[in-house]
């Protein structure tokens, strides 16, 4: 059997742990990441998200250097407009009022996907074990000894600090013996891109209905990210229907404020679930990402929330003498904390108030509120930008 060391070893190479094997190496730290699909060039394409970044994100992704291989791809969300079906009144939420050209960037996830691949290709510091799984974590010496199955056998890896970014189910946190609380939405999001009769001229919609959100991202070109929330129960009809019948039901619960849906590429259905691990960290190990907290993805907020844990990891590792050391990782959880909760609370919120079937007055009143209060107003760009809390330096800019 094969044995190696690192100094952090991350499980998982999704989009959460490629950016933080990025951000530690921009930061001179070496890691092993390991990822359980196999390489690209072997993987089907089979995505069809398109991911909204938040103004912050964007800053993150420029500081390990991945934005530049992305920007091309990229289009900026100027506005935002939130309303609600069957109620008066919405709200928009504009760049310009902060002074800014864009409030965030949506990208096709494909594309989000190839370029962390393109740097992590290029990054020196990073070791990469791909179509490899970790299947048990037992103690070292210092850290942990990871058991690796890969094609070429199996590894013992030791490290110093190892990383869970493996996702919901994520194995590394049942290993360390984290719980988790799931609450499962019954409901799937519809993803796919549609193309638009009149330009949205980079205004993401939100809708709020009784049957769940629906958004509407905008692109490059006339096309745009169709996100529609289905009961679970409904799912599979609404994947059956074809293009025309599935335009006329996303028309029907999208409303007409971004014009006429006309064509509808490969959709493809995610089940939504909330995951949330009862801590962050353990002796020697913390989790980022999904793996951490799965939120739901109607204010677009978990690969940016995930961002955010790995630049802020990278930013508290870089010129600690001890990766593992305990007060680094109690540091590194108690910063994360208020970001983490304050996305819980708004998207659990945001998907209870677009499913339950409230009187009409509620949601209405809430968005003329917003509307109409400047510092309200303003207080949620910022945080629709992603400053929250304690943000990671990387993310930062000159502040609205
Ligand atoms: C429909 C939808 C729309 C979304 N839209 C947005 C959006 O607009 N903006 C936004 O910010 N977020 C959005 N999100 C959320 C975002 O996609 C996720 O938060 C993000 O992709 C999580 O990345 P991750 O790397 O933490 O986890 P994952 O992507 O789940 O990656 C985990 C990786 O770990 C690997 N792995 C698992 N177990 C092992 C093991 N034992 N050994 C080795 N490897 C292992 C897996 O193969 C996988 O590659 C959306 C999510 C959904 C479902």
């Amino acid at each position: 059997m094969r044995r190696t060391h690192a100094t952090v070893a991350i499980v998982g190479g999704g989009l959460v742990g490629s950016s933080l094997a990025l951000a530690l190496d921009r930061a001179g730290i070496g890691s092993v990441l390991i990822e359980a699909a196999p390489p690209r060039a072997d993987a089907p394409p089979h995505e069809e998200r398109n991911l909204a970044l938040a103004r912050a994100t964007a800053n993150g992704l420029r500081a390990i250097g991945v934005w530049p291989l992305l920007a091309g791809e990229a289009q900026p969300i100027r506005s935002i407009r939130v309303s609600r079906a069957g109620a008066f009144g919405s709200t928009h939420l504009r760049a310009h009022e902060a002074g800014l050209d864009a409030l965030g960037w949506t990208v096709p996830a494909r594309a989000l996907g190839a370029a962390l691949e393109q740097a992590l290709a290029a990054a020196t510091r990073v070791e990469r074990r791909l179509s490899a799984r970790v299947v048990g974590i037992g103690p070292a010496t210092v850290g942990h000894t990871l058991r690796v199955e890969t094609r070429a056998g199996t590894e013992q890896l030791d490290a110093a600090l190892l990383v869970g970014a493996d996702g919901s189910a994520s194995g590394v946190r049942a290993m360390l013996g984290i719980g988790m609380q799931a609450h499962d939405y019954r409901q799937s999001l519809i993803v796919g891109q549609v193309r638009c009769a009149r330009p949205l001229d980079g205004c993401a919609h939100e809708r709020l209905t009784d049957a769940g959100p629906v958004a509407l991202l905008p692109l490059r070109d006339d096309r745009a990210g169709l996100v529609l929330s289905v009961a679970a129960d409904q799912v599979d009809a609404v994947m059956a229907l074809d293009e025309s019948d599935y335009l006329a039901c996303a028309q029907a619960r999208l409303g007409w404020h971004a014009g006429r849906l006309l064509a509808a590429a490969p959709r493809q259905a995610w089940p939504i679930r909330r995951v949330l691990s009862d801590a962050l960290t353990a002796p020697r190990a913390v989790l980022v990402g999904n793996a951490a907290q799965t939120v739901h993805p109607i204010g677009a907020q978990g690969f940016n929330l995930g961002l955010r844990d790995a630049l802020t990891l990278a930013e508290s590792l870089t010129s600690a003498a001890d990766p593992g050391d305990p007060g680094l990782l109690a540091h590194y959880a108690a910063r994360r904390a208020p970001d983490r909760e304050g996305v819980l609370r708004m998207t659990h919120t945001l998907a209870t108030l677009g499913c339950a079937p409230l009187p009409a007055l509620l949601p209405t009143l809430a968005l003329l509120v917003i509307d109409a209060l400047p510092p309200l107003r303003k207080h949620l760009l910022r945080y629709g930008m992603g400053w929250r809390a304690a943000p990671p330096r990387a993310a930062l800019e000159a502040l609205p």
